[in-house]
């Protein structure tokens, strides 16, 4: 099933377009064009993101997501901001927000940042359990540790993230743009060899040939 993402906008024409694209990326959508329903859509229907306007009828976005994680929900939201005001960003974060885009914004970053921030969900609700055993291998999501057999494997920062990312996601395959994108973050436009030699170094520590 698709992950479904709240529209809370009341620009019809930007609905459209999010909605347009969204769905070809293959999520689906709900919609509200005030900020109560809003609200009310996003305590009900359990979507997996919140893509938040600040100037709403009804109730203001900053009103809304207030009042969501007031209400305890983690939902991951995205403000979206029609000014540049420095004030609005921090204000949105400040509320709760997850992470902010200013109109006009291109929709390739947007889409990018509502995959990032959905992925970036999942792998915390994974996290929960805190002990991970894969063969061998136990990872304490928790305190960073990695046991082989019972011995202590001393990773870097980065192979960790790897390794955290992929058992968190079994039996999946990732190209390495996939495993750029989502353990060294969407916006880094490294060199690919980063991947390459991360995962050669994480898999001589780890497995036994
Ligand atoms: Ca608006």
């Amino acid at each position: 099933m698709g992950k479904r993402v709240l529209i809370v906008e009341d620009e019809q024409a930007i609905v459209e377009i999010l909605k347009f694209n969204l769905r070809k990326e293959g999520y689906e959508t709900l919609e509200a064009l005030d900020g109560r329903t809003g609200l009310e859509l996003a305590r009900t229907q359990d979507p997996d993101l919140v893509l938040l306007d600040v100037m709403l009828p009804e109730m203001n976005g900053f009103d809304v997501c207030g009042a969501l994680r007031r209400g305890g929900s983690e939902v991951p939201i995205i403000m979206l901001t029609a000014r540049e005001g420095e004030e609005d960003k921090v204000f949105g974060l400040e509320t709760g927000a997850d992470d902010y885009i200013t109109k006009p914004f291109s929709m390739r970053e947007l889409l990018a940042r509502v995959k990032a921030n959905i992925r970036r969900r999942t792998i915390d609700m994974g996290a929960q359990r805190s002990v991970i055993s894969v063969g061998d291998l136990a990872v304490n999501i928790d305190s960073y540790g990695v046991t082989k057999r019972g011995a202590p494997v001393e990773l870097t920062q980065k192979e960790y993230d790897l390794l955290r990312f992929l058992i968190l996601s079994p039996g999946k395959v990732f190209s390495r743009e996939e495993l750029m994108e989502n353990v060294w973050n969407y916006d880094y436009f490294g060199d690919m060899r980063t991947v390459d030699v991360t995962v050669r170094r994480l898999r001589e520590k780890i497995e036994d040939d």
